[in-house]
């Protein structure tokens, strides 16, 4: 499998050191709902994850979950972004985070993107931040001034490891665009540990050997990798906007640390933009995953959307956008709900166009190719019964509910049938015999059963409910 590595700006074959992959994804910052931006990387994560599976390997996935250290500016300026959130809306940090966790899993249920074995909230793992900082305080590659730590970045032969920039970039002193905080040696040096800063409010603060205080942004997931994945990680993920300077701040502690290269592959997802530019949390009203439900798409239809461009290109959501992806989605049930199950698996047949999937998604994770392949199935030569296996095993990674979408096509809603008087008073008795069973009620239950009977009624308890029939 090839995939682009950002870090050899090139499309590298994938080359794990064995059959198990470890991933590390950078998780919410959970101050507020998710948008759907936010949600185009976790899905094209989610079909990386699944299609890594889907090839044999066993996946190891951790995701952090950033509820504290994260400034509105990601060097270290602004304000905490969970601070913000809970002055927003008079809570405390911990309500707050805790709310917006569980609507980010919610939002990635609705959407089939699977849930990573080991998720680690950053306040979780204050005393591995603090070792990893005393290390890289020992070693020399970091130093305190005006109470804080920060990183010294001059200390590495290369720090854009990224992009090309600036060598002068790196020269110490304060220059234009360093902001306020004079106690940096070097433009690029990143705090690890705040004790003394503007932030006087907040709200959680820990015990250090620097003073009482509170991590930066970018220890917290290099601290839980390492943890959690040991000290060579195979893939790291996160939207492109992380690359600078959060995953390069990641690499700069990690690889000091442990004095040695740390990971092999950088999986980077371009962003979601709506039509005026840049999506963002703060701009008031955002796009969110119950403000598509809420205009009547399918959360699949997004999921849809977003698969059929590739992560790398960016994508710009519109209205019209959606509505031309819903009805293209729509389509591709239906033609998979005409499918009959006939004959039996042609293993050759299934092997031909499984191999079709595998080369698109081989090929830097090209999913709206896999969606052809896909296609390619429904229109072929082959019976009914191998089309209907293939789809199924695609849809593993792909993850659009094809069948489950395309059974409710088959069997139309039963249209509800007129009642006589009679049978509406039996329906009501049935109605209320259920509840008494569900109060646990047994008596009335059964003295229900017997009016019934005596009116030569017989109930008859099924999987689909209780139906009655005349004797
Ligand atoms: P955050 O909750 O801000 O920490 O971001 C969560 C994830 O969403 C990170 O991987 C970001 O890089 C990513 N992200 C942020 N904005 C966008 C966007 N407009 N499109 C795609 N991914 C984004
Ligand atoms: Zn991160």
């Amino acid at each position: 499998m090839k995939l682009y590595n950002s870090l050899t700006r090139n499309k590298d074959e994938f080359a794990p050191q064995d059959n198990t992959v470890r991933m590390y994804t950078c998780g919410p910052t959970v101050y507020h709902f998710a948008h759907i931006g936010n949600l185009r990387t976790y899905i094209a994560e989610d079909v990386l994850e699944k299609y890594l599976r889907y090839s044999g390997y066993d996946v190891k996935r951790v995701m952090n979950i950033t509820d504290v250290g994260h400034l509105t500016g990601d060097s270290d300026d602004g304000e905490d972004k969970m601070l913000l959130g809970a002055k927003r809306e008079k809570k405390t940090v911990m309500e707050i985070a805790k709310f917006y966790e569980d609507a980010f899993f919610a939002d990635c249920k609705e959407l089939n993107i699977r849930k990573p074995d080991t998720v680690v909230p950053a306040t979780s793992r204050i005393a591995d931040f603090i070792e990893m900082i005393t290390v890289l305080l020992e070693k020399g590659y970091a130093y305190t001034a005006g109470g804080n730590v920060y990183f010294d970045t001059s200390k590495l032969d290369e720090y854009y490891v990224f992009s090309k920039h600036n060598a002068e970039d790196l020269e110490v002193g304060v220059r234009e665009g360093v902001g306020e905080d004079s106690n940096k040696r070097n433009k690029n040096d990143f705090a690890l540990w705040f004790t003394k800063s503007k932030f006087d409010s907040q709200e959680l603060k820990w015990d250090s050997p620097w003073g009482v205080g509170y991590p930066g942004w970018h220890i917290e997931c290099s601290a839980i990798s390492l943890k959690e994945l040991g000290p060579h990680l195979d893939i790291h993920c996160g939207g492109i906007d992380n690359a600078f300077p959060h995953h390069t701040n990641e690499i700069a502690q990690s690889e000091s640390y442990l004095g040695h290269h740390w990971c092999d592959l950088w999986f980077h997802v371009r962003h979601l933009n709506d039509e005026t530019g840049k999506m963002s949390k703060s701009k008031g009203e955002f796009l969110t995953v119950s403000l598509l439900k809420e205009k009547g798409f399918d959360p699949m239809v997004y999921r849809y959307f977003c698969l059929m461009s590739h992560y790398r290109k960016v994508l710009v959501f519109s209205w019209s956008a959606m509505e031309n992806a819903a009805v293209s989605y729509d389509k591709l049930v239906a033609r998979i709900a005409q499918i009959a199950p006939d004959g039996e698996i042609d293993t050759e047949a299934y092997e031909k166009y499984d191999s079709k999937f595998r080369e698109a998604l081989d090929n830097d994770l090209n999913t709206s190719l896999a969606v052809t392949a896909l296609y390619d199935v429904i229109k072929a030569d082959i019976n009914g019964a191998t089309k209907l296996a293939l789809i199924a095993s695609f849809d593993k990674v792909l993850s659009l509910d094809l069948l489950a979408h395309a059974e409710k096509k088959r069997v139309p809603e039963q249209e509800p049938k007129e009642l006589s008087g009679e049978e509406a008073e039996i329906e009501a008795m049935l109605a209320e015999r259920t509840q008494a069973k569900k109060d646990k009620n047994w008596a009335r239950a059964d003295e229900i059963r017997n009016i019934l009977k005596d009116r030569g009624i017989i109930v008859e308890d099924t999987p689909q409910g209780p139906k009655w029939k005349r004797i």
